[in-house]
C-alpha cells in the first residue's frame, strides 16, 4: 500500500504537465485539457458569461478567466472551497443544491448562458460500476443544468467516464446539440478512462 502510494506521488511529481503548471502558475495540471480544446475548438472568448461545474482547486478558472480577458462573467462551483480567484465568482456547494442554485442564478442576473463547462467527478470508490453511475448521474444533471441555462448557439464540455451509460448520453446531447464529438486530450492520461463530450450550439 505504502510502496503504490509512493510510487503515485513519484509519477505525478514527475508528470510533465504538473511541471508546466507549476512553472506556469496554474493550480492543476487539469488546466491543459481544457487549453487543447480551446486551441482546437474555440469555446471561450471575450465577453462571454460561463458556468464552470466541479472548479476546485481551479486551474480551469484561472484559463477561463484568463480567456474572458476582464469581460464576461466566470461563476466557479465546488463542493470544495477555492481560493479566491481574479474575475472568478466562487460558489462553494453541491451544484444541484436548492441553495447554490439559487446563488448560480443571482449571478446569472437573468441572462443565460455562453458556455457550461463541467469537470465534476465523483469520489471513487475502486468500484467501477458504482463509479461509472455515479459519474452518469452526475453528468446527467449537468446536462439538465445546461439545458436550462444556455442560451440558443450556446455550448456544453463535460468529462464523463468512458463505459456503461455513455451511449445514452451522446443521445441525449444529440437531441439538444448540432455537433457532438468525443475529445480525449493529450493531458488526459492514456490509463485513464476518462473522455470528454463536445456538444456545440444548443437548440431549443
Ligand atoms: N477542472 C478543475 C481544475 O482545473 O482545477 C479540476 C476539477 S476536479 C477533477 C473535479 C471536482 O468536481 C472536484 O473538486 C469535486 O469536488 C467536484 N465535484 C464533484 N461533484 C460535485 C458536485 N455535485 N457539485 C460541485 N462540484 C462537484
Amino acid at each position: 500500500m505504502a510502496k503504490s502510494k509512493s510510487s503515485w506521488i513519484q509519477r505525478h511529481l514527475n508528470d510533465p504537465y504538473v511541471k508546466k503548471a507549476q512553472k506556469q502558475g496554474f493550480l492543476s495540471r487539469a488546466v491543459y485539457k481544457l487549453q487543447e480544446i480551446q486551441e482546437k475548438h474555440p469555446l471561450i472568448q471575450p465577453g462571454m458569461r460561463v458556468v464552470e461545474l466541479g472548479a476546485a482547486p481551479g486551474g480551469w478558472s484561472q484559463y477561463v478567466a484568463q480567456m474572458l480577458k476582464g469581460r464576461g462573467t466566470l461563476i466557479a462551483v465546488d463542493l470544495l472551497e477555492m481560493v479566491p480567484l481574479t474575475d472568478v465568482f466562487c460558489i462553494q456547494g453541491d451544484f444541484n443544491a436548492a441553495h447554490t442554485l439559487e446563488q448560480i442564478r443571482k449571478l446569472m442576473a437573468g441572462q443565460p448562458l455562453d458556455l457550461v463547462l463541467s469537470d465534476m467527478a465523483p469520489n471513487i470508490t475502486g468500484m467501477k460500476a458504482v463509479d461509472q453511475a455515479r459519474m452518469v448521474a452526475l453528468a446527467e444533471a449537468a446536462l439538465s443544468f445546461a439545458e436550462e441555462t444556455l442560451k440558443p448557439g450556446g455550448d456544453f464540455f463535460i468529462k464523463v467516464f468512458d463505459g456503461s451509460g455513455i451511449k445514452g448520453l451522446q443521445v441525449a446531447l444529440k437531441k439538444k446539440f448540432k455537433q457532438v464529438s468525443i475529445e480525449k486530450p493529450k493531458a488526459s492520461r492514456a490509463r485513464s478512462s476518462e473522455i470528454y463530450l463536445l456538444a456545440k450550439n444548443f437548440y431549443l
